[in-house]
C-alpha cells in the first residue's frame, strides 16, 4: 500500500505533485536533517518531509552510560519523535524499514510503501563483534535503552550475589566488571561503573562487601585508549583511569568469554561475571546490501556534498556515510558530532537543489574532544586549551544536556546531574526488559537472541 499524504496536505491538495523527501532513521543524522529541512524549506510548501524510524524516540546515546549506572532516568535521554515534530510539517512514520528499492525509488516499511524523490539514509550502525560472536557468551552491549537497563540491573544483581556468596573466588568473580573497547563509550562506561560500584552500591552492600573486592577492568586491543581523540587527552585519560583504580589492559586481544571466564591472548584467564562489549560498530545491514559504492567498512561513499557517489538524489549522513575529511584524507569517524553537522549540510543541499542555488561541501575539522571518566570528572581539550576535573565534568554535561532536543528534559537532566553530585544515585532494578526477570545472565547476551536493538 502506498502512503497517503499527511492530513493537512490532503485537505488542500496542491496542483503540482509534491516533492517527497524521505529521511530514514531519527537518530542524530536523521532527526537533525528533518529539523533543518523543515527550517530551510519553510518557503517551499509543496514539499513533504517524512522521517522513518522503528523506535518512536530519538536516543541521546552520549548519555546512555549514565542510564546504565543509575544517574539518569531512561526517559530523559529518549525523546518522542512525534512530539519533536508535532508543530512542524515533518511527518513521523514509526515503523521498521524493510527494503530500500533505489531503482524504483520506493522504501518499504512494515506499514506502507513510500515513494521518494530525495532519500536521506541515516540508519546508523550496529555492534561489531569482529567475528567473535560464537566465542562470546552472555555478554552485554550498550546501544539501546534496553541494554542500559539490563546493565544497570545486572550490576545490582552481581552485588546481591556477592553479598550472599561465601566462597571468595565466586565473590571475586561476581564483583569483577570488564569493559572491552577503549573508545569513548568503553572509557566512559568503565569510569561510570567504577563510580557506581564504589560510591553507590558499596554503600548499600557495605555490610558484607569491601572496596578491595571490587575490580573494574578496561581492555583495549591497541596500544592506546581513545584513539580518535588528541594523544595528550588520551594519555591523561589513561593516567586518570589508573589513578582511580581501574585496571587498563592495553594490547589486550579478547579471544573468548565463556562461563564467566575471560581469555585474553597470551594472558592468564580472568573470572568475571560481567563483560560489556563496547569495541566497535559496523554499518546497518540494510545499507550494507545497497547497490552503491562503499568503502572497506561497507559505508556508502559520498561526494563532498554528501550525495552518493554513484547515484543522484540519494544522500547519506552519520555512521552510514563514508565522507573524506579533506584535512586528514580519511573518512570522518562515526560520531554524533559528525552526524549532526552533516545533517545540516544535507538539508542545505537538498534545499539548494530545489531552489537551484549552489550546494555546499561538508568540511569540518575536529580540533579537540572531551570524555567523562566517572567520579564527576571529565577531560576537555581544544587546541591549546585543556580542562579537567569537576569543572570539566560540569561543562561536559552542560554541553550534552544543551543538545537534548526537548527543553523540558534539558531541565530535568540538569537538575538530575546536580542532584547526583550531592545525593545518591538510584540502585533500584528497572523492569524495562521482562525477559531479564526470567534469566538475568541472558538479558542481552548471545544466550537468547542478538544483543542490541
Ligand atoms: C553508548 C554510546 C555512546 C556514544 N557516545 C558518543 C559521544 O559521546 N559523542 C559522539 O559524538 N558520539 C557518540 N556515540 C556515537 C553516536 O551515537 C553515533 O555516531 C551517532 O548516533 C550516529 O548517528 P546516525 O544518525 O548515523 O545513527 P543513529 O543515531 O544510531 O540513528 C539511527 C536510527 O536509525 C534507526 N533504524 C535503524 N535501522 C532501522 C530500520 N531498519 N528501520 C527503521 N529505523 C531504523 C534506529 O532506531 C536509530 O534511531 C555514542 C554511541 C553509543 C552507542
Amino acid at each position: 500500500m502506498v502512503e497517503s499524504p499527511p492530513k493537512e496536505m490532503s485537505r488542500n491538495p496542491p496542483a503540482e505533485r509534491p516533492h517527497r523527501i524521505l529521511v530514514l532513521g531519527s537518530g542524530f543524522g536523521g532527526l537533525y536533517t528533518a529539523v533543518y529541512l523543515d527550517r530551510y524549506l519553510k518557503k517551499q510548501p509543496n514539499v513533504w518531509i517524512t522521517v522513518i524510524d522503528r523506535r518512536n524516540y530519538f536516543l541521546f546515546t552520549p548519555m546512555l552510560h549514565s542510564t546504565a549506572t543509575g544517574s539518569l532516568e531512561p526517559r530523559y535521554i529518549a525523546h518522542s519523535v512525534r512530539k519533536i515534530f508535532r508543530r512542524t510539517r515533518v511527518h513521523a512514520h514509526i515503523g521498521e524499514v524493510r527494503n530500500i528499492d533505489l531503482s524504483n525509488k520506493i522504501v518499504q516499511t512494515e506499514h506502507r510503501s513510500l515513494p521518494f524523490d530525495d532519500l536521506v539514509i541515516a540508519l546508523g550502525s550496529e555492534t561489531n563483534f569482529y567475528g567473535l560472536e560464537s566465542r562470546l557468551e552472555n555478554i552485554f552491549t550498550l546501544k539501546s535503552l534496553k541494554d542500559a537497563s539490563a546493565i544497570n540491573n545486572h550490576l545490582i544483581r552481581m552485588f546481591e550475589k556477592a553479598y550472599w556468596e561465601d566462597d571468595p573466588e565466586n565473590r571475586r568473580a561476581a564483583l569483577t566488571f570488564v569493559v572491552v573497547g577503549g573508545g569513548p563509550t568503553g572509557v566512559e562506561l568503565a569510569g561510570e561503573i567504577h563510580e557506581y560500584a564504589h560510591r553507590e552500591l558499596l554503600r548499600d552492600f557495605g555490610r558484607r562487601i569491601s572496596r578491595e573486592e571490587i575490580r573494574v577492568i578496561l581492555v583495549e586491543a591497541t596500544g592506546r585508549i581513545l584513539p580518535s581523540l588528541p594523544e595528550k587527552l588520551s594519555l591523561e585519560a589513561l593516567a586518570r583511569l589508573r589513578k582511580i583504580g581501574i585496571e587498563v589492559i592495553l594490547e589486550g586481544r579478547l579471544e573468548e568469554y565463556r562461563k564467566g571466564v575471560m581469555c585474553l591472548r597470551g594472558k592468564e584467564p580472568v573470572r568475571a561475571e560481567t563483560l560489556v562489549w563496547a569495541a566497535g560498530v559496523r554499518t546497518n545491514p540494510l545499507t550494507a546490501v545497497l547497490p552503491l559504492e562503499k568503502d572497506s567498512q561497507n559505508r556508502i561513499r559520498v561526494k563532498g556534498t554528501l550525495e552518493c557517489l554513484s547515484m543522484e538524489h540519494i544522500w547519506v549522513v552519520g555512521d552510514n556515510a563514508s565522507c573524506l575529511n579533506p584535512w586528514e584524507g580519511r573518512p570522518y569517524p562515526p560520531t554524533a558530532q559528525t552526524a549532526v553537522r552533516q545533517a545540516r549540510t544535507v538539508a542545505q543541499n537538498i534545499a539548494a537543489r530545489l531552489t537551484k542555488r549552489p550546494e555546499k561541501i561538508f568540511a569540518h575539522n575536529h580540533v579537540g574532544g572531551f570524555v567523562s571518566i566517572g567520579d564527576n570528572y571529565a577531560l576537555l581539550s581544544a587546541k591549546q586549551f585543556t580542562l579537567s576535573g569537576i569543572l570539566g565534568w560540569f561543562l561536559w554535561n552542560l554541553v550534552y544536556i544543551h543538545k537534548l532536543p526537548i527543553v523540558r528534559y534539558r531541565l530535568f537532566s540538569t537538575f538530575g546531574l546536580f542532584l547526583k553530585v550531592f545525593f545518591e544515585r538510584a540502585t533500584t532494578e528497572i523492569d524495562l526488559c521482562p525477559e531479564y526477570e526470567e534469566s538475568p545472565r541472558t538479558a542481552s547476551g548471545f544466550g537468547e537472541g542478538h544483543p542490541g536493538d
